[in-house]
């Protein structure tokens, strides 16, 4: 049976996030939180590959106490089990450590398939994924939108700007899964219940990962943030012309005259 392991991220759900002004970090306590949007995307693709050629799901999640309620949630949608990352020693994580802690743990699961979402809403770098393939030295594919099972091998299609391509890798292998691709399914209310069942969701401690210090969290993050600026949006002068291409045409033509510019 294939094992996929899903990255999932608890990310705040409103965009107005305050800073901390002295590290420099996101101050994520007491926000209310979702699932990152994008990652329901790569849970749904699992539960695809699950539905079609029968697969073991489990969901990963480095975040606070709070994330439970993210792997509560892929529970719902269907996945097997959940782990939560979560220690004082792993908060301020730039995406090396953040990297780096998934892929210690994920080293010591057994898993043909790694899925990702393609981006966060809250940081949105798009790194976790390839860090991770990294770290474990295994292939990484952006933006997938479909994954067939043909024995050992996968055959992985993504979709670039106006281009279809398609891949065929062996196991292990990472995937990011293009945003707004495989529209997810709906939480079932027996799931839900099933998520709450003792030893569906782990807590797993630095303790239980044994992860030197240094390398994890605020410490083992080479990047700092050192200053913060708002940046004022800019009001659009003009209207988009929408016509036929002489109109817009003539019509770009005049507004360049007026502001002499031709
Ligand atoms: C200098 C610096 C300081 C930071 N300080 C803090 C801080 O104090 N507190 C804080 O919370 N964040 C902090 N961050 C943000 C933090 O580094 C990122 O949130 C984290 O590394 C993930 O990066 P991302 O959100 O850009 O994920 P992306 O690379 O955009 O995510 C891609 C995919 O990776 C997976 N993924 C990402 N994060 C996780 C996760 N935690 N668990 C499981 N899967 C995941 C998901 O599938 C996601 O769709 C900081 C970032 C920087 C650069």
């Amino acid at each position: 049976m294939l094992h996929l392991i899903v990255c999932i991220k608890w990310v705040p759900s409103t965009q107005s996030v305050p800073i901390d002004r002295r590290t420099g970090t996101l101050v994520r306590e007491g926000m209310p939180g979702i699932v990152n949007p994008p990652d329901l995307n790569a849970l749904e693709l699992a539960l695809r590959i699950k539905d079609e050629h029968g697969a073991d799901v489990t969901a990963i999640s480095m975040g606070p106490p709070s994330a439970r309620a993210g792997l509560e949630y892929a529970v719902g949608m269907g996945v097997d089990r959940g782990f939560l990352l979560s220690d004082k020693v792993f908060a301020g994580a730039d995406t090396l450590a953040t990297s780096y802690t998934l892929a210690k743990f994920i080293e010591r699961q057994r898993y043909d398939l790694l899925l990702f979402g393609q981006e966060t809403t809250d940081s949105s770098t798009g790194h976790i994924g390839a860090q991770v393939a990294s770290w474990l030295g295994i292939p990484f594919l952006y933006y997938v939108t479909d994954v067939v099972v043909q024995g050992d091998h996968l055959i992985v299609t993504r979709i670039l700007e106006d281009v279809r391509e398609r891949y065929r890798i062996g196991m292990p292998a990472a995937i990011s899964v293009a945003m707004k691709s495989n529209a997810p399914r709906e939480v079932k209310l027996a799931n839900k219940i099933k998520a709450r069942r003792k030893g569906v969701i782990s807590i797993m401690s630095n303790e239980d990962l044994g992860l030197d210090i240094s390398c994890v969290g605020l410490r083992g993050s080479p990047t700092r943030v050192s200053r913060i600026d708002i940046v004022p949006t800019v009001p659009r002068k003009r209207k988009i012309f929408r016509g036929c291409p002489d109109e817009a045409a003539k019509w770009l033509v005049d507004r360049l005259e007026e502001e002499g510019l031709i």
